[in-house]
């Protein structure tokens, strides 16, 4: 069974004579440890099919499944709380908590679900994201590229069914940038977790498993191992 799936997805946006048609139909299943990229012109619909298949907004028409779960049927409440505990988050501007250290910001979702930390699994997290040495740091004190490891690992560390990313390297250098799409890429082949991104960064699809393309609201291609088929 896949995580996540969506059928005959539409999102309009406005009302009246101004209506925005951001997603017009998409079929999609992603499936369970890989690293998918949502690929596509500005304007695609791409920041509205993650949000829509992470549940922070609502589709027009069609079905979301995460998990085995119809998420479009769900209530605000339990919605709300499968985001906080099923799925994970990264953006593009890392929203850490400045006066918190890189340890607290990772471990700040368990502690406002009120959830023990699994110790193994943080460590585990910590090192595959290389912030070993950075754990008493506040984000003041880190690089672009460290700040967005550590956001990387506060979306793991409740161990969540999907990782969604909204543009993770939009803010950060080439090498910075390969640091954190190194660690997505491990955090599937390693950790076993899903990730999907949403990316304008042409060196992202060299390390998804797969790649989406859209354009006007549909999708325009599906590739599957983009690094055996294109020469780098
Ligand atoms: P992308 O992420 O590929 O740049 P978006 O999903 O942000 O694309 O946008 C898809 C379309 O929906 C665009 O035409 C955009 O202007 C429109 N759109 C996105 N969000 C809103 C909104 N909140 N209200 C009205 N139109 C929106
Ligand atoms: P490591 O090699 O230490 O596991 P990296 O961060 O260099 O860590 O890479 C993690 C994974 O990302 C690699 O196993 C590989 O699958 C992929 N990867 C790394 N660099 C590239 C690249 N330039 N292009 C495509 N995929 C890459």
């Amino acid at each position: 069974m896949s995580k996540v799936s969506a059928r005959g997805l539409v999102k309009v946006y406005g009302q009246g004579d101004t209506l925005v048609r951001a997603l017009d139909g998409v079929d999609v299943d992603l499936d369970g440890a890989h690293l998918t990229a949502v690929m596509g012109p500005s304007g695609s619909g791409k920041s509205t099919l993650m949000h829509c298949l992470a549940g922070l907004d609502r589709a027009t028409a069609g079905t979301i499944v995460v998990d085995g779960t119809e998420i479009g049927r769900m209530s605000q409440r339990r919605l709300t709380a499968l985001r906080r505990t099923r799925v994970g988050f990264v953006f593009q501007s890392y929203n850490l908590v400045p006066t918190l250290t890189a340890e607290e910001n990772i471990t700040l979702p368990l502690d406002i679900a009120r959830a023990t930390v699994d110790r193994a699994w943080f460590d585990e997290v910590v090192a595959a994201v290389g912030l070993e040495n950075r754990l008493h740091h506040r984000p003041a004190e880190l690089s672009g590229g460290q700040q967005q490891r550590v956001a990387c690992a506060r979306a793991l560390v409740s161990r969540p069914s999907v990782v969604f990313a909204d543009e993770p390297t939009g803010n950060l250098d080439s090498r910075s940038s390969a640091e954190v799409l190194g660690f997505l890429r491990r955090s599937v082949d390693e950790l076993g977790q899903t990730v999907v991104m949403v990316t304008h960064d042409p060196r992202a699809a060299s390390y998804a498993h797969r790649v989406l393309f859209l354009a006007d609201g549909r999708i325009a291609g599906d590739l599957m191992d983009p690094t055996q088929q294109t020469v780098l």
